[in-house]
């Protein structure tokens, strides 16, 4: 491996006191490349403990549009940290929580009207699927059928990985899950044969609910589909009383030029659910959004009817505080600007690199850039060219995790022009290795 994996000489460095405790996320430690201790970021950058530079150019898995160590939402956090810290959310409410409902309101389609605060993008969607279930459990009606795209990724606790569909994610609790029928994205050529499978999945099971990732597969390889067929899935869904849930968690904050995914659509979804960027990669926290109806359906005399669902850390009040910088950053001119300036040098750098020998299709949406590799397709192939790859970007100073043979880009919205030259370059350079 590169040099940064050393650890500085005379003392125990933080790569070796790291492994003899710690456990990494997907990670098989035994064949796992050591990890690189980072030390200090400001902006797309990050340092490790020689302080060799890295271009953060997929934002920290997805969370970081504004850049790292950001001032603007480092100072409010001091400030709610200073004044209320956190507080229960059962029987209390604070300011925080409702200036962040009420901004949301203003940017959410305009029919979802209620939010429940819980930690992480999986429990976003757990939240999600766990309503939708009750939901019509509450109306004595039995629906416990959720459908969800192949290839899908929303998280990793029981639900949310009921509902994925990456194998290797999930292969050892096959048989353990809620009822999950998959149908097919409806990439170009497939649209038909999507709406088809939706129709007989909801013709052969009671289905409560439909979840999806709005335009663009985050985890699959930033897998893109169209507005319209997505629109189209979604009216089947309606005129079938069946509810959707639009996993929102990657595309959310601006990725693809819109505030949020669904904003490109006709139909809105029944739920949405939010998290990653949502606090700017400071603070863990995450939102599920929800219709009136939805709500309605909860609200009654009976206890059994509310939703017990909960977190200790609910609507934590720094997390709130670094949600409402984060929105008021986006929101800005200048953000917006940025937004538009990465989609315009991405949409460059595709007319540059479509037709290179070695690229069999390139995409864009908003911030997000992704080239598929040609490749005799092996799945061992597949795993050896990633890593190779994946080795090569971390030598040239620049964070890519490329998923099998697809490398995607997907910056911090501040990222300088210079440093998006330099991304793409050693995405160029990398296709002369493989
Ligand atoms: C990352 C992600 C999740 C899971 O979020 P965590 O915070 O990792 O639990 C869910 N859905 C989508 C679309 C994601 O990209």
């Amino acid at each position: 491996m590169s040099s940064t994996n050393i650890p500085p000489s005379g003392a125990r460095g933080l790569v070796e006191r790291d492994s003899q405790y710690l456990w990494h996320p997907y990670t098989q430690h035994k064949t796992a490349a050591l990890p690189i201790a980072i030390k200090k970021g400001k902006g797309a950058l990050l340092w490790d403990e020689n302080n060799k530079e890295y271009i953060d150019a997929i934002a920290s898995w997805w969370v970081n549009p504004y850049g790292h160590s950001n001032t603007f939402i480092a100072d409010a956090i001091y400030k709610q940290l200073t004044t209320l810290e956190h507080v229960l959310f059962g029987g209390f409410t604070h300011e925080p929580a409702i200036l962040v409902a009420e901004k949301l309101m203003e940017i959410l389609p305009k029919n979802q009207q209620k939010i429940f605060f819980s930690d992480n993008g999986s429990t976003a969607v757990e939240v999600a699927i766990k309503v939708a279930l009750q939901y019509f459990f509450n109306k004595g009606e039995k629906k416990t059928t959720i459908i969800a795209f192949e290839n899908a990724f929303h998280g990793d606790t029981f639900a949310a990985m009921a509902a994925s569909g990456i194998s290797f994610y999930t292969q050892a609790f096959q048989g353990m899950f809620i009822d999950v029928v998959r149908i097919p994205v409806p990439v170009k050529g497939q649209q038909q044969e999507s709406y088809d499978a939706l129709q007989l999945v909801i013709k052969n099971h009671s289905c409560a609910g439909f979840i999806f990732e709005p335009l663009v597969q985050g985890a699959a390889g930033m897998v893109m589909y169209e507005q319209e067929s997505l629109d189209e899935l979604m009216r089947i869904c309606q005129e079938n009383n069946v509810l959707t849930i639009a996993d929102e968690v990657m595309t959310g904050f601006g990725k693809t030029g819109k505030t949020f995914a669904t904003d490109y659509l006709v139909e809105k979804p029944d739920m949405m659910c939010l998290s990653k960027a949502l606090t700017g990669g400071t603070i863990p926290m995450a939102i599920t959004t929800f219709t009136q109806d939805l709500f309605d359906a909860f609200y009654d005399d009976d206890i059994n009817k509310a939703l017990f669902h909960g977190h200790t850390f609910t609507a934590n009040p720094t997390g709130c505080a670094a949600a409402l910088a984060s929105l008021e950053l986006l929101q800005t001119n200048e953000m917006q600007a940025n937004i538009i300036r990465v989609n315009k040098s991405h949409l460059d750098f595709q007319e540059l690199i479509k037709n290179h020998p070695k690229v069999t299709t390139t995409r864009v949406l908003g911030v997000i850039f992704a080239l598929e590799i040609k490749t005799e397709s092996s799945a061992s192939y597949y795993g050896t060219l990633r890593n190779k790859l994946y080795d090569f970007f971390i030598e040239n100073g620049v964070i890519l995790r490329p998923v099998g043979n697809i490398v995607y880009i997907l910056p911090p919205y501040i990222i300088t022009d210079e440093q998006l030259l330099k991304v793409y370059q050693v995405v160029e350079n990398a296709l002369e290795i493989v």
